[in-house]
C-alpha cells in the first residue's frame, strides 16, 4: 500500500484491542506490514480482517509477553525473515490494581512489573539490533500521565510507567548517533477497557476514542521524525522536554 510507511515493517504489542489495535490499523493504512502481538487470537484476527480488507498486510503473533523466551524467538524470526525492523510500538500494558501500596498482592505486583517493564526491556533487547539496521528506525513506548502524577493508589502502575520512561531516555542516549529515534507517549485518558477498569464510574463517551488517539501517535513512526528521548503528549499534540537532572 502507498503511504508514509510504504514497504516498512512494524511490530505493535497489545494489538488485539484498544489503542494498540488502532495504532496497528493506522500503521498498516500508511503502508507498513504490521506484526501484531497479543494473547487474544480473536482480537488479532479481527484486526487482520480489517487491515486486509483495506488492502494492507499483517503477520499475527499470539504471544503472552510474560514468555521471555517467546519474545527472544520473535526477534529471531524477524531477523531470519526480514533482517531488519523499521517501527516498534511497545503498547501492551496492564493496570494491575489501584490500591494502597501495602494492600497490593505480590502476584499482582510481579505480573504487572513483568508485562509493563520486563517485557518492554526484553523486547528492546531483542529488537534494537534490527531497528538499527533500518535507515529510519522508530520506537514508541506507551507511558501514562500516572508516571508523573504520584496519585494515591496508583503506585504500581505509575512505577512501571516511570520505569518505561527511564528505559526510553537511556536507550535514546545510547542510540543518539544512529538513525534510530525512540520516544515515550502519554496518550491521555482514552476510551478503552483499561480506562474503564481504572475509572468504572466514568462515562466513556466523555473520552477520546482509541482511534482518535492513535491518529496522533502513528506519525511518530514516520521517517521524518527527528526527536528522540522525549515524551509525546497526545492531548497537547507535541513533544515535551525532560528537565535536565539537577
Ligand atoms: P487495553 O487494556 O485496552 O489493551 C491492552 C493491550 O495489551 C491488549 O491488546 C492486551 O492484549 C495487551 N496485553 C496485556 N497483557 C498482555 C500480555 N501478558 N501479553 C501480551 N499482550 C498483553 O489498554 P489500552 O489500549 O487502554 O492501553 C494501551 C497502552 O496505553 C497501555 O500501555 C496503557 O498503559 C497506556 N495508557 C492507556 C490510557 C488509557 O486511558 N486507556 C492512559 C494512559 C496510558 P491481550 O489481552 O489480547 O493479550
Amino acid at each position: 500500500m502507498a503511504g508514509r510507511l510504504s514497504g516498512r515493517l512494524a511490530v505493535v504489542t497489545g494489538a488485539s484491542r484498544g489503542i494498540g489495535y488502532q495504532i496497528a490499523k493506522g500503521l498498516a493504512a500508511e503502508g507498513a506490514h504490521v506484526i501484531a502481538v497479543a494473547r487474544t487470537v480473536g482480537g488479532l484476527e479481527e484486526l487482520d480482517d480489517e487491515i486486509k480488507s483495506a488492502g494492507g498486510s499483517t503477520t499475527l503473533v499470539p504471544l503472552d509477553l510474560t514468555d521471555m523466551g517467546g519474545i527472544d524467538r520473535l526477534g529471531g524470526a524477524i531477523a531470519d525473515r526480514w533482517g531488519k525492523l523499521d517501527v516498534f510500538v511497545a503498547n501492551a500494558g496492564l493496570l494491575g490494581v489501584l490500591a494502597p501500596i501495602g494492600h497490593i498482592e505480590a502476584k499482582t505486583f510481579e505480573k504487572t512489573v513483568t508485562v509493563n517493564i520486563t517485557a518492554t526491556w526484553r523486547l528492546i533487547r531483542s529488537l534494537d539490533p534490527l531497528l538499527r539496521k533500518s535507515d529510519a528506525g522508530r520506537a514508541i513506548v506507551m507511558s501514562s500521565g500516572a508516571a508523573h502524577s504520584a496519585k494515591a493508589f496508583w503506585a504500581l502502575y505509575a512505577a512501571t510507567k516511570a520505569a518505561d520512561e527511564a528505559l526510553v531516555r537511556s536507550w535514546a542516549n545510547e542510540t543518539m548517533n544512529s538513525a534510530l529515534r525512540v520516544n515515550s507517549v502519554n496518550p491521555g485518558a482514552t476510551r478503552t477497557a483499561m480506562r474503564a477498569q481504572a475509572m468504572p464510574g466514568e462515562d466513556p463517551k466523555t473520552l477520546p476514542t482509541a482511534r482518535e488517539v492513535a491518529a496522533r501517535i502513528v506519525p511518530l513512526a514516520f521517517p521524518d521524525v527527528t526527536e528522540t528521548g522525549k515524551l509525546f503528549d497526545v492531548r497537547q499534540n507535541r513533544f515535551l522536554d525532560y528537565r535536565d537532572p539537577a
